[in-house]
């Protein structure tokens, strides 16, 4: 027990490190051998007021580990016309996912819907509306600086929920994504996508808000666009979830 909590820390420091890097690289400063950072490197800590839940994984034994795509292109391609699951019976297209690859913060929906399915991308029809919506006016960024995927990445008929051997098909492709893309911040939308990426039967009503780990990276569960649609009241909750993420990719919280 001691040793795998042992592991784990290591493995998010490991990650943490990793990031520090790769945006030190993007911001054009490079570490000269044997030169010393100008400050201190420090793990990246949650934010300090939110409890935090741990779901660090095994990094050697990550969940799309088998898959050996280098790019998202690649992954793409490797998913091919699936017919990996039932759901293939049904679609128009695969929705496999749009936006930035080097994205500091990526979207995870459940799967997608009828426009979706028809358009072959994900969040295109009202729930789409109203993430843009969340994106843009909300935190000021565009819709091609985030990345969005979904759990599924085909159309569920009259858009049940994703059955467990659909999701069992389809995950390794999510993971895998988040694996390529490695964004900074993840936002769960709705309880599927957060309890599928947390492996947690919690109620979304009691993880929205506060910051968790999903393999080293900050996810932030807040209620899906389409709940907004329907439940308008609870759009309050959202803005304050994404206040939080606005606020950890500001660097407010380092
Ligand atoms: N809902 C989702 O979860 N994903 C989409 O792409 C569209 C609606």
């Amino acid at each position: 027990m001691a040793d795998e909590q042992a592991e784990g820390e290591i493995v998010s420091l490991a990650q943490a490190l990793r990031r520090h890097l790769q945006r030190r690289q993007r911001a054009g400063i490079r570490i000269v051998s044997g030169q010393q950072p100008s400050t201190p490197m420090k793990p990246e800590s949650v934010a300090a007021d939110q409890p935090s839940i741990s779901m660090e994984g095994n990094l050697f034994a990550a969940p799309s580990a088998a898959l050996d795509a280098k790019s998202l292109e690649e992954l793409r391609a490797e998913i091919g016309d699936c017919r990996r699951c039932k759901l293939c019976a049904g679609r128009t297209h695969i929705v496999y996912g749009v936006g930035n690859p080097r994205a500091r913060l990526m979207f995870v929906g459940e799967g997608p819907g009828r426009d979706e399915d028809l358009q072959g991308e994900p969040f295109v029809g009202r729930a789409g509306q109203l993430l843009n919506d969340i994106i843009t006016k909300g935190m000021g960024l565009k819709r091609e600086d985030v990345y969005i995927a979904n759990v599924v990445k085909c159309r569920p008929p009259e858009n049940r929920n994703p059955e467990p051997d659909e999701v069992a098909a389809c995950e390794p492709f999510l993971k895998k994504q988040i694996d390529l893309i490695r964004p900074e911040i993840i936002v769960g939308l709705g309880k599927f996508a957060v309890q599928t990426l947390l492996q947690s039967k919690v109620p979304i009503t009691k993880l929205r808000g506060a910051w968790h780990r999903y393999h080293g990276i900050k996810l932030m569960p807040t209620f899906h666009p389409a709940y907004l649609l329907r439940n308008p009241a609870d759009k309050k909750l959202v803005w304050d979830d994404i206040k939080k993420v606005i606020k950890e990719l500001s660097g407010e919280n380092s």
